[in-house]
């Protein structure tokens, strides 16, 4: 037996609680994981609470990032002792995921850990971190280079805002950092940020185009919030697109495509395949500032993964969490 969070639906009720899990009841796979640490991501804060229809199928165990060590492995990639990350791949949705002491995974969805990475700085960086720089590797495969000029972020203090952040920083890049916490100013500069924007400021309806601004973005929001930063994004400006904070709608106008040549890339973390994922972890150990990442952080047990996902999902949450699952 383990522990591990568990979510039932049953006659309708949604609910996630942590109960000691019998071996026989993990999913099949041709290794297996003793789990160290998993995290809270945005994905996880939504299928714990059930704001957002994340789950697929029940009982499941939450939890899209997973590092451990390999307890047993049908696999010729993996060895018993191994210690490996794992990063979507429908984990926590489909198959049970990381917020358990063990889980049992399709090797292919494997990544040795880098090197230049404990299992917790892995799980600090977690998805939204990889996200994060998959999103800069966008920005640098269409042109953009700190040379290009700023770079907005919006969602700055939360998961992927603050490792992007933190990312563009070290590289160069003068980044201006949205958010709707002004009382995070200190840490926003402290990641590296060299100007504060009120998300209010972008929250609304606005026009089709605005004055240019901005000649690359990393946007976590969605909705009015990436209309807006199209709007105010320079001649030939490049936007990233990985996340729906502020809303799942994009109510926008073609004007800054047709008028201005912006490019709208969009960023997936949970289906990119494994050399892309290798590519941006690898950039990760040279790109990201490990001190800056432990100020991101911050930890807790199992047991607190339930509340604290109710926080992030309040926006009470800052930076990154990483869940160590033995406590
Ligand atoms: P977090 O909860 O850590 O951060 C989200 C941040 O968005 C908040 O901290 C807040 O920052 C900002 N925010 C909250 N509400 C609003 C709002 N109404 N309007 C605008 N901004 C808002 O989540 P993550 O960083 O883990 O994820 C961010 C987004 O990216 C999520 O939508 C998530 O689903 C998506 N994502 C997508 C991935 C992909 O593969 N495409 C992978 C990882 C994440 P502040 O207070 O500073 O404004």
């Amino acid at each position: 037996m383990f522990k591990g969070i568990v979510i039932d639906k049953a006659d309708g009720t949604y609910g996630a609680r942590v109960r000691d899990i019998d071996e026989s009841e993990l999913p099949p796979g041709d290794v297996t994981v003793d789990v160290q640490y998993s995290t809270l991501n945005y994905k996880d804060g939504l299928a714990i609470t059930g704001k957002g229809p994340v789950v697929r199928s029940f009982p499941m165990v939450p939890g899209i990032d997973l590092v451990g060590t390999v307890s047993a492995s049908d696999s010729a990639e993996f060895t018993v002792g191994q210690t490996v990350l794992l990063n979507g791949w429908g984990v926590g949705e489909t198959h049970w995921g990381g917020l358990a002491q063990r889980a049992r995974l399709k090797a292919d969805w494997l990544i040795p850990l880098p090197q230049g990475f404990d299992g917790r700085q892995a799980m600090a960086i977690g998805t939204a971190g990889y996200t994060a720089m998959l999103c800069v590797l966008a920005l640098e495969r269409h042109g953009i280079t700190p040379a290009s000029g700023e770079i907005v972020v919006t969602g700055a203090t939360g998961g992927v805002g603050s490792v992007a952040v933190a990312i563009l920083s070290k590289l160069g890049y003068s980044v201006c950092a949205v958010t709707g916490r002004a009382e995070e100013e200190p840490y926003l500069r402290g990641l590296g940020a060299s100007s504060i924007l009120d998300r209010a400021t972008l929250s609304e309806p606005g026009r089709p185009l605005a004055k240019e601004r901005w000649a690359g973005a990393v946007d976590t929001a969605g909705s009015h919030v990436l209309a807006n930063v199209c709007a105010a994004t320079r001649y030939r400006g490049v936007v990233t697109a990985c996340g729906l904070a502020a809303g799942m709608d994009f109510p926008a106008t073609v004007a800054p495509f047709i008028l201005r040549g912006i490019t709208l890339v969009g960023v997936d973390s949970v289906m990119c395949p494994r050399a892309d994922r290798i590519e941006a972890w690898n950039r990760l150990v040279t790109d990201l500032d490990l001190s800056k990442l432990e100020t991101i952080t911050s930890e807790i047990g199992l047991a607190d993964a339930i509340p604290t996902a109710e926080g992030l999902m309040n926006g009470k949450v800052r930076g990154r969490v990483v869940v160590d699952v033995r406590k």
